[in-house]
């Protein structure tokens, strides 16, 4: 479903998942200036990254009911030279990626023959590659930056 009208509401989920180097905010500790189902306390002067962020939710992905803050999971991608792109998931609820909804999301990627890396707030990283994928797993480790990973193939 494609909602092109949604907007952040009160989630600020993003505001602890991702780092926002800017102010040297680490991922997966809350940012300074959120302000619990509220939003931003700087917000006119917020700086460029988070003006420039959209969640997949956001852009219209899954279901309304399925905002970030709600489902636990922050979804975001990166382009890959040559491949296309990577779906970058993460974990803002410790445990979401194992709820039916992770679980299920990270499977709907992987069927699409999309890499999925799931982002612990732990800082624990793994990578899902679908079988269909044909990119060398040193490539694509590279290409992502994945710093750590537990690789986990697509099971059929
Ligand atoms: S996670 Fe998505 S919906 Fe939530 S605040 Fe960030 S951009 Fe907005
Ligand atoms: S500056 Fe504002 S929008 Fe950016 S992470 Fe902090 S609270 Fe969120």
């Amino acid at each position: 479903m494609t909602d092109l009208a949604r907007t952040c509401g009160s989630c600020t989920a993003c505001c602890k998942t991702h780092e926002v180097v800017e102010l040297h905010k680490r991922a997966g500790k809350w940012c300074q200036f959120r302000v619990k189902e509220h939003g931003c306390r700087i917000y006119e002067k917020r700086p460029r990254g988070c003006v420039e962020f959209k969640c997949q939710w956001l852009k219209g992905h899954g279901e309304e009911s399925d905002r970030p803050d709600r489902t636990g999971i922050v979804i975001d991608f990166l382009p890959l030279k040559s491949i296309g792109k990577m779906m970058v998931l993460y974990e803002g609820t410790i445990g979401a990626f194992g709820s039916e909804y992770g679980k299920a999301l990270a499977a709907h990627y992987v069927s699409l023959g999309y890499p999925v890396l799931q982002k612990y707030q732990s800082s624990k990283e793994v990578l899902l590659i679908p079988r269909t994928l044909q990119t060398p797993l040193e490539k694509l480790k590279e290409l992502a930056g994945v710093k750590r990973r537990v690789l986990i193939v697509e099971a059929r």
